[in-house]
């Protein structure tokens, strides 16, 4: 079953003659232990889509499923803690704590949430994010790939249901891109990680099992992306 299920997904920004409508009736489902691309032009509602997925966004109507729960009626009390559990995040600017080492870093969430840190799995995402020797640096002691790993091992060691990265490679040279893609391809196929990205790059997206295409707030069309593409 897919970890992730729209249905009849509508959002609409604004009120009367202003309104937008950013998502019109989308059904789209995203399926477990796959990594899924989002694409399509600017104002296609990529990043609408991402928000009312991972229960940041309310939604006008329709529903959304995460991993067998209705995330699309529940409170934002409900959802605050439902994302502290069940998503995780990976955003274009890494926002990580300066003060604090990389593995503190990564376990902040988990300390958030008072949510205790499994070790075999911390050990197992270290390793598939290639950290090991510089767990106990600062953010500043630290290249900008390993910058970025960081921000990869904090979103997956809670094993979240779904991890989401919105534009992941938007600022990164192509070194750091393929290091970060490369994370997230290894996180689904050892780990058996569910991603959901964003992207408006093609050749990011070639690092996806599928990709969904987005226009006008429609799904206009979800492919299998071109694997030959991928570089591993
Ligand atoms: P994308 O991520 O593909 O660029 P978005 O989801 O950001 O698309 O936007 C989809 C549509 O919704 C666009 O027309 C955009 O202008 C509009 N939109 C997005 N966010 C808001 C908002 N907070 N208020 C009003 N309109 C918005
Ligand atoms: P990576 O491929 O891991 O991003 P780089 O090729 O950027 O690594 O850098 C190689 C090494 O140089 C890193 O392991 C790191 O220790 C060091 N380094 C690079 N950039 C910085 C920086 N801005 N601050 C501190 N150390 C850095």
């Amino acid at each position: 079953d897919p970890v992730l299920s729209a249905r009849a997904l509508s959002k609409v920004y604004g009120k009367g003659s202003g309104a937008v409508a950013a998502l019109d009736r989308v059904d789209v489902d995203i399926a477990r232990a796959r990594f899924t691309a989002i694409m399509g032009p600017s104002g296609s509602g990529k990043s609408t889509l991402m928000h009312c997925l991972a229960g940041l966004d309310a939604v006008t109507s329709g529903t959304v499923h995460l991993d067998g729960d209705e995330i699309s009626s529940m409170s934002q009390r409900r959802l605050t803690k439902l994302r502290r559990k069940r998503v995780g995040f990976i955003f274009q600017s890494f926002n990580l704590v300066p003060t604090l080492t990389a593995a503190e870093n990564i376990t902040l969430p988990l300390d958030i949430a008072r949510t205790k840190v499994d070790k075999a799995r911390f050990e197992q995402v270290i390793n598939a994010v290639g950290l090991a020797d510089r767990l106990s640096h600062r953010p500043a002691e630290l290249s900008g790939g390993q910058v970025q790993r960081v921000a990869c091992a904090r979103a997956l060691v809670g094993a979240p249901a779904v991890v989401f990265a919105d534009e992941p490679t938007g600022n990164l040279d192509s070194h750091s891109t393929e290091q970060v893609l490369s994370i997230l391809r290894r996180s689904v196929d050892e780990l058996g990680q569910s991603v959901v990205m964003v992207t408006h790059e093609p050749d990011a997206a070639a690092w996806a099992d599928t990709v969904i295409f987005l226009r006008d707030g429609h799904v206009a069309a979800e492919l299998p992306a071109p694997s030959t593409d991928r570089v591993l």
